[in-house]
């Protein structure tokens, strides 16, 4: 019925290394690293990407960003971190359901290419 890859994640018919989970979002490492910390935070809830945010589920969006910054503060990133959603093809967004990549643990480039 759903094909959709991180839904399997969430539901735990594919494995992940979970870094963090509550009712509403679920945090797991992304299994390629572009940082020496990059983990992925995703709704439970199926939204295909940032550009399916809307007033009705934008809370989550917000509860996500409150998540973030518990669990870098937990896992000591007190030099800083980044927050990306990549939106759409231009944007390079391979998995079309809403993630919001964390990376952390090294200075990273701006802007990005
Ligand atoms: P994006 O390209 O922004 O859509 O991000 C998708 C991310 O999901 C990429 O960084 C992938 O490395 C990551 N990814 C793909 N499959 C898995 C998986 N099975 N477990 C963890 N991360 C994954
Ligand atoms: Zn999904």
């Amino acid at each position: 019925m759903n094909d959709c890859l991180f839904c399997k994640i969430i539901a735990g018919e594919i494995p992940s290394k979970k870094v963090y989970e509550d009712e509403s979002c679920y945090a797991f490492y992304d299994i390629d690293p572009k940082a020496p910390v990059h983990f992925l935070v995703v709704p439970k809830t199926h939204i295909s990407g940032p550009d399916a945010v809307e007033d009705e589920n934008a809370a989550l969006v917000g509860h996500i960003y409150a998540v973030i910054a518990k669990v870098t503060r937990e896992l000591g990133l007190s030099k800083g971190y980044r927050v990306v959603a990549n939106c759409g093809e231009d944007g390079g967004q391979t998995v079309g359901h809403l993630h919001f990549h964390v990376l952390a643990g090294r200075t990273l480039a701006w802007p990005p290419g």
